[in-house]
């Protein structure tokens, strides 16, 4: 923990946080902490923007090494260690309690969800569990830890060993990765510190401290800021199918911190890590780690390679550039040791079977079985991307509709309409079934693919079903050819300067012709049948 932070922190007197901050409407504030931005040392400069080829050239030469730790917040009805809820955005400190605020003598005592949750994300990383694991106490001192140490996993995590497959979209370069997960363990969050609007003091909000969270750590195996992003967001995509997380950035369910060296191609050794912190989404942690391996390339390139210090950095998106947030001092000394208030964690071979029977089949396991229906990988990464429009596809195939033909009508209409309207698969009114209605009713010829669209838009709106509708409003194509001839004959009764053009050899009026029969025919004329008949007619009367 750096040492200037402890400079900024003043203390109020204590009767400014006597009884009252128990109550639990009561907003607690029992330090501030003086504004530190003015104490930021000059920043290096990033790299030059002039001279993306001269860029490109170097950093040919080199090569990244990217490692990533992700904490992943549970959401468990309660805490970790106490039986108060966490609920994200609720008034400042109203769900705390003696044991999350850490009062002397409160027990903690350990949600079993915590480990359930640990248990399933471990085995969908394919790693090692610990059937006997413990907790240890991390001290550090920070406004927001109000025990003065975080109850965390040091020397046994509850898991190890694992890896994550992932696919990198085509448009990102494409090709099938699997990176290595070193560990996983179990922790506590700590508060949150709001920082007021003039920044000469900030309060503290507990409501965080004691969720529960999982350390996921990864090996350094990324090499790109593409890769990292890709990585990070598979882990979203792998909580939120085992439904452990909401795995949402913006709220700080699922923060990532990456570390990152360079080192010349060929060369063994590491070169310095720098740590980014305060990425709060995909697209500014992919940007963030390109600009962080420019800046170390140009800087081992212009013989600067020991300014390259260990520190953390944050990304400023302003300014689309990393800076130093602060320098670290060393290894922290945290003297862990396990924590004396809870039992060691001991799981059994049945406990780990039942759960591993009860997963889910994982974004991977989906993307294989996809892959084999024959469809591309563009298609594969949108079903299985949401588990909600991968179960509302699998339900509508499993009713026997076309594979093809129901992923264009998800990515393509009920994609843009879900987009459009800022709502997901599981709020439209659009059942599985009705799309397998719709589409067998299109693949029958009862309707036209375009009224078959206009069907969809009602039924994802207001409900209602395929069937009812296309009797309701007398949509049913119409096939019959001597009603589409009659409405042929018309049309060419009504156009006899095109008809005569057409048959001068502007042959290509079979289109402008057509379009008046379907019209004619409010949409509903088979256009097969349409054509022909309308070409023997065209062609037969000269
Ligand atoms: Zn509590």
């Amino acid at each position: 923990m750096s040492l200037t932070l402890f400079k900024g922190i003043q203390f109020y007197a204590p009767k400014q946080y006597s009884f009252p901050y128990f109550a639990r409407k009561h907003v607690a504030l029992y330090c501030t902490v003086k504004n530190l931005q003015n104490q930021t040392e000059k920043q290096l400069q990033g790299p030059p923007k002039n001279n993306p080829k001269r860029l490109d050239n170097i950093l040919k030469d080199y090569e990244a090494i990217i490692g990533i730790e992700t904490h992943v917040q549970l959401s468990t009805h309660t805490k970790a260690f106490c039986s108060c809820p966490y609920t994200y955005g609720a008034i400042p400190n109203t769900n705390i309690c003696p044991v999350c605020v850490g009062l002397p003598g409160a027990l903690p005592v350990l949600n079993s969800k915590v480990i359930e949750s640990a248990v399933k994300v471990s085995l969908a990383l394919n790693c090692k569990l610990s059937m006997t694991s413990k907790f240890d106490r991390k001290q550090y001192f920070y406004p927001d830890l109000p025990k003065g140490y975080q109850i965390s996993q040091f020397d046994i995590p509850i898991a190890t060993g694992g890896y994550l497959d992932l696919d990198i979209p085509v448009e990102l370069g494409g090709g099938h990765r699997r990176f290595g997960i070193t560990r996983v363990h179990m922790e506590e969050d700590a508060g949150k510190l709001l920082h007021t609007g003039n920044k000469s003091y900030s309060q503290v909000d507990l409501n965080r401290a004691g969720v529960p969270l999982l350390e996921i750590v990864s090996e350094p195996d990324m090499r790109t800021g593409i890769e990292a992003a890709e990585y990070a967001s598979e882990l979203q995509r792998l909580v939120r199918y085992l439904g452990v997380s909401n795995g949402n950035m913006q709220e700080g369910s699922l923060r990532c911190d990456v570390n990152i060296s360079v080192r010349p191609i060929g060369q063994l050794e590491f070169g310095t890590k720098v740590e980014i912190k305060n990425l709060n989404s995909f697209s500014s942690m992919s940007r963030a780690i390109d600009f962080e391996i420019s800046r170390q390339v140009i800087l081992h390139d212009q013989g600067q390679g020991d300014q390259i210090v260990q520190e953390t950095r944050q990304w400023e998106e302003g300014g689309q550039k990393t800076i130093t947030m602060r320098k670290k001092e060393g290894l922290s000394d945290y003297r862990y040791f396990p924590e004396p208030d809870l039992p060691g964690v001991s799981i059994t071979d049945n406990y780990v079977d039942s759960i591993y029977k009860s997963l889910p089949e994982l974004p991977e396991m989906k993307r294989r079985r996809y892959e084999k229906m024959g469809l591309s990988m563009q298609d594969v990464l949108f079903l299985a991307n949401d588990s909600n429009v991968a179960e509302f596809f699998d339900a509508t195939i499993a009713g026997g509709a076309d594979v093809k033909l129901t992923t264009n009508w998800m990515m393509g209409d009920i994609a843009a309409y879900m987009k459009n309207e800022k709502i997901s698969i599981n709020d439209i009114k659009l059942t599985p079934h009705e799309l397998g209605e719709l589409i067998s009713a299109i693949k029958e010829g009862t309707i036209s693919g375009k009224i078959g669209k206009e069907i969809l838009f009602e039924i994802m709106a207001k409900g209602g079903t395929v069937k009812g509708m296309i009797q309701e409003k007398g949509l049913v194509q119409i096939v019959d050819p001597q009603e589409i001839e009659k409405m042929v004959d018309k049309v060419i009764a009504d156009n006899p300067k095109q008809v005569e053009q057409y048959r001068g050899g502007k042959t290509k009026l079979q289109g402008y012709f057509a379009g008046q029969v379907m019209k004619e025919s409010k949409g509903k004329a088979n256009p097969k049948l349409l054509n022909k008949i309308l070409f023997e007619k065209l062609n037969a009367e000269t």
